[in-house]
């Protein structure tokens, strides 16, 4: 199962810069992971503020 952002998402970008596979980017109104490219190791969820992150 891939990590989903929810819509707690603040839209910062921590997590797009620390993603190994660079599975996040931008969308409408907060960061999108791509379900495809995420390998779960959770870095996003380590470094959001808001803790949106999460593997679902
Ligand atoms: Fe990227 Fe890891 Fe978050 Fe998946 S869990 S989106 S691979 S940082
Ligand atoms: Fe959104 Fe958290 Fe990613 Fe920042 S780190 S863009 S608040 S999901």
């Amino acid at each position: 199962m891939a990590y989903v952002i929810s819509d707690e998402c603040i839209s910062c970008g921590a997590c797009a810069a620390e993603c190994p596979v660079s599975a996040i980017s931008e969308g409408d109104g907060k960061y999108v992971i791509d379900a495809d490219t995420c390998v779960e190791c959770g870095a996003c969820a380590g470094v959001c503020p808001v803790s949106a992150p999460s593997a679902e």
